[in-house]
């Protein structure tokens, strides 16, 4: 209550705007997503690893636009690409040269040979589904409870419970994620646990005895929307090879882990390729691109035309030229070597704060992104964090970050986003608040 009390005092200003905002935004802001109690903190500006509020308030960004500002802000690079594309038109739905060297960039980091634009991760992982559909002939979807994949009806199933039980692992429910979206296409979804490969090798015979094999699995192989949870070893080889051996397409969402992990994702960090990628944030350094990427035989339904993967803005001269820049001259292997030396910096400090306190917890990470899991028990899938999670401490958390200085994503199953402008000044800042915060829990 003392820190949400501070808090209120020193965002005054956002308190106003949300009023304003009122009056013509749905619920006062852009997407609900940005909400928070008792009112969303208004940004002003951001420059490299800073951020500051409306009310002045300057932080150190660890939230990172949910992970999409991994080059960190107004980096000068990308401004140029920007720049330079403008005056020369920003918007024709014909092709650009710029497409062309992104799409062989992608194909050389994933090692998937065919690549399609999109305008975010919802658009990816809905044309890379229905791709998959067109391509195996069936219209079921496997996805892992718990996952988020964005917000088209498909991928609104099984991500949380505010609708009833999750069920037994071998017979997880579909249940919708908010309302408005069909019953029927909620039952066409089907979750199985992560971390759990004979589960899914169960699920899916279930399904095959039904008439209803899935046309693909879509899956994050990392977790991270449970702070992060890592898979298993061995987990990700046994998925691709149950996959495999049914037929059924394997997708790796990898908006989240994409760029922000490795060159090449967390397809090359644990070396198991899909048939499917999907990417956004990350990918167009803060402009709304997305990409999906795939094996020759199963993009051929695109190439044929029996697919329409469409969009007006897809490969936007603006968003392809960021994304050129992005890939080509921002996350070089040096960032990522960068990236790595803070996320070890960071994931090891946090660490020792949690022993030497002794919490209930343990640190986590890979690439750019990590988190402090408040949980007794290590979290392997949607169940077990449900079971162990200690959400008022991760309220908690984020309640001494913002008052301190460090600005994060507002969820309590969220994790932070490094950008290659970060230093060890940045991480030693976060390190000693979550420190302070476990000294005045613990005396
Ligand atoms: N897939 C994953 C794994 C995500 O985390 C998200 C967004 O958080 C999406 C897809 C949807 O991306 P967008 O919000 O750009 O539509």
């Amino acid at each position: 209550e003392i820190e949400a009390a501070k808090l209120d005092k020193k965002t005054q200003k956002s308190k106003e705007m949300y009023a304003r905002a009122q009056k013509h935004l749905a619920g006062g802001v852009a997407s609900s997503y940005q909400l928070r109690d008792p009112w969303p903190i208004y940004l002003e500006g951001g420059s490299g690893p800073r951020v500051w509020d409306v009310d002045g308030n300057e932080m150190w960004d660890f939230h990172n636009g949910f992970g999409s500002m991994v080059q960190g802000h107004a980096n000068p690079i990308i401004g140029k690409a920007i720049a330079d594309r403008y005056p020369k038109g920003t918007h024709f739905a014909a092709p650009t040269e710029d497409a062309i060297v992104v799409g062989d960039e992608l194909a050389r980091r994933w090692n998937l040979p065919k690549w399609r634009f999109t305008n975010s991760g919802s658009e990816s992982t809905m044309d890379a589904i229905r791709i998959a559909r067109a391509y195996a002939g069936r219209d079921t979807v496997m996805k892992i409870f718990g996952s988020y994949h964005g917000h088209h009806d498909t991928v609104m199933v099984s991500i949380g419970v505010p609708y009833g039980e999750i069920g037994d692992k071998d017979d997880l429910k579909s249940l919708p994620y908010g309302a408005g979206i069909p019953d029927a296409t909620v039952q066409m979804t089907v979750a199985v646990p992560f971390n759990d490969a004979d589960a899914m090798e169960r699920r899916i015979v279930a399904l095959d005895k039904e008439g209803r094999k899935p046309a693909c699995v879509i899956m994050e192989a990392a977790m991270m929307n449970l702070g992060v949870v890592l898979p298993e070893p061995g987990y990700l080889e046994a998925v691709r090879e149950i996959t495999k051996k049914h037929g059924i397409v394997l997708i790796f969402d990898e908006v989240k882990t994409g760029l922000q992990v490795a060159p090449g994702g967390a397809t090359e960090l644990f070396g198991v390729l899909p048939d499917m990628v999907t990417l956004a944030k990350g990918l167009g350094a803060g402009l709304p691109t997305g990409a999906i990427g795939g094996t020759e035989e199963v993009m051929s339904v695109v190439e044929d035309g029996s697919v329409y993967q469409v969009g007006t803005y897809n490969g936007n001269p603006l968003g392809v030229a960021a994304m050129r820049a992005n890939l080509l001259d921002v996350l070089t292997p040096d960032a990522y070597k960068h990236l790595a030396h803070l996320n070890d910096r960071i994931v090891g400090g946090c660490q020792d704060v949690v022993d030497k306190y002794d919490l209930p917890g343990y640190a986590v990470g890979i690439g750019s992104k990590g988190c402090v899991t408040f949980a007794p028990e290590k979290v392997v899938d949607y169940a077990s964090y449900k079971e162990h999670q200690n959400g008022p401490l991760a309220d908690l958390a984020w309640l001494y970050n913002m008052n301190r200085g460090i600005f994060m994503t507002p969820g309590r199953e969220e994790e932070w986003t490094l950008s290659i402008t970060h230093t060890d000044e940045a991480i030693d800042a976060f390190v000693a608040v979550f420190d302070e915060m476990a000294r005045d829990l613990t005396t």
